[in-house]
């Protein structure tokens, strides 16, 4: 099915699309590769080519491309009723999903909000920490505390909640409810031993809440992996122990699983299977609907919620929602994809094999150039630094590892680039002999690249 308009598509992109990464002195010269359609865990390019999808689209495509029950479902609900009014309407798909994921998520975390995608939950989770606070008649707790490294999003409150520092040049970011602490990166240890760390992160998570006073503070907002910050993996115990500082503080705990999420650590959830720790609300988004079509959302656990409501609500309304919220088509896919991945037992397929991968990767530190590597469930990175003792990576390391990822997308798989990671979190259904086609490109890749 190659489009013989290739050539069509990247002109009308260069001439009128403006990306969500793009090098301005470079506007309307760039060429993205043009995809055409998808199967498994590949992509085809228009020029023919077929690619291994190793960062399943953006860590999205959980159960892999060309799923028709997802596909039915979507065009089922699309002529049954392709929209309704979140504000006066009631759906099956809406309330079917959110008596779904309730049971998903930990603890009791079963009041679900829906959104558009993961930058909206978490938005949301924020405002819903804000009039939380407000409701309790302790309007002075708005501060929110985050890590540098950590991502949550493209709104004006979540790109000012990103620790992504490169992000933010030439955007008037307001951080003054923000309070950025350190990225939870082990590679940052330097000669301390990792418990050491562990407890300087505590203390300077303490130490600010002294600062700030605890009575200013609203939330914790922490992904359980720093995912696009650069997969970074916090020490042994870090969740909960910092969740506990949140409990003697009563600052909420918001686990950003827009990545972690439906499946992709080999638990639905990982906060608490995986890390340990039962957040007050979880926001989700990508992998609900495998990627087939937007949707976001966030679970709030009933403690927080009957602090707030009933007897509690002191008059107050919640006025925080999309036109898109409860949305049926997106609502119905996600349906569909949890019950494909239920079926097809997918999560517990990507814990069994998550083994394998993280060894397969790590089977390339034998090669000069090749840092460290991590995995846990079926997010994993390669780091490739020219100097290996290196905590980070500088330009040059950065643009050998972009040389990798351009050799990788020419030998037939594509990569994340992330600064000098080559990252792969491929789609659920992964196969062994798939991850070993994966490792054995990048191992020639780097190898004719170092
Ligand atoms: N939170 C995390 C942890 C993410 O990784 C992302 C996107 O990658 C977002 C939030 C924002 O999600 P979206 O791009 O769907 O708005």
């Amino acid at each position: 099915m190659a489009d013989t308009r290739q050539d069509d598509v990247a002109t009308a992109m260069r001439e009128h699309v403006l990306l969500p990464a793009q090098e301005m002195a470079r506007l309307g010269t760039a060429t993205q590769p043009v995809l055409t359609h998808a199967e498994g865990i590949y992509v085809h390019a228009a020029d023919g080519r077929r690619l291994i999808d190793g960062p399943a689209g953006m860590w999205c495509a959980q159960v892999g491309y060309g799923r028709k029950e997802i596909v039915d479902a979507i065009a089922h609900q699309a002529m049954a009723l392709p929209y309704a009014s979140p504000w006066y309407m009631a759906t099956s798909p809406a309330a079917r999903l959110a008596e779904k994921i309730a049971t998903l998520t930990p603890g009791d975390l079963n009041r679900v909000f829906f959104t558009t995608g993961g930058s909206t939950a978490v938005d949301s989770a924020l405002r819903f920490s804000e009039f939380y606070n407000n409701v309790l008649g302790r309007p002075e707790k708005k501060r929110i505390i985050v890590r540098f490294d950590g991502y949550h999003g493209s709104t004006a409150l979540t790109a000012a909640c990103t620790g992504r520092t490169g992000n933010w040049p030439n955007f008037d970011i307001r951080q003054d409810r923000i309070s950025f602490l350190s990225s939870p990166n082990p590679r940052h240890a330097g000669n301390r031993t990792q418990e050491a760390f562990l407890d300087d992160l505590v203390k300077e998570f303490e130490d600010r809440i002294a600062d700030l006073g605890p009575e200013t503070i609203a939330a914790f907002l922490a992904e359980p992996i720093l995912a696009s910050g650069g997969v970074i993996i916090p020490p042994k115990g870090y969740h909960a122990r910092f969740k506990e500082v949140c409990e003697r503080h009563d600052i909420l705990y918001i686990s950003d699983e827009v990545v972690t999420g439906f499946g992709r650590c080999g638990e639905w959830f990982a906060s608490e299977k995986v890390f340990g720790v039962v957040p007050d609300i979880i926001t989700f988004a990508k992998g609900v609907t495998s990627g087939y079509v937007p949707l976001g959302g966030l679970a709030i656990s009933d403690k927080v919620m009957a602090r707030i409501s009933g007897e509690n609500a002191k008059g107050s309304w919640f006025t925080n929602g999309y036109t898109y919220t409860n949305h049926p088509v997106s609502c119905a896919a996600a349906l569909a994809n949890i019950e494909l991945m239920e079926r097809e037992g997918v999560v517990e397929h990507a814990r069994e094999i998550s083994g394998y991968f993280a060894d397969a990767l790590a089977s390339l530190l034998d090669l000069p150039g090749v840092a460290d590597t991590r995995a846990v469930g079926l997010v994993g990175c390669v780091q490739c630094l020219l100097d290996p003792t290196r905590a980070d990576g500088n330009d040059d390391d950065k643009a050998f590892t972009r040389k990798i990822d351009e050799r990788c997308f020419e030998l037939g798989l594509i990569v994340r680039p992330l600064g000098d990671l080559c990252v792969i979190s491929p789609p659920l259904i992964i196969t062994r002999a798939q991850i070993d086609d994966i490792v054995a490109i990048l191992r020639q890749a780097i190898s004719e690249v170092g």
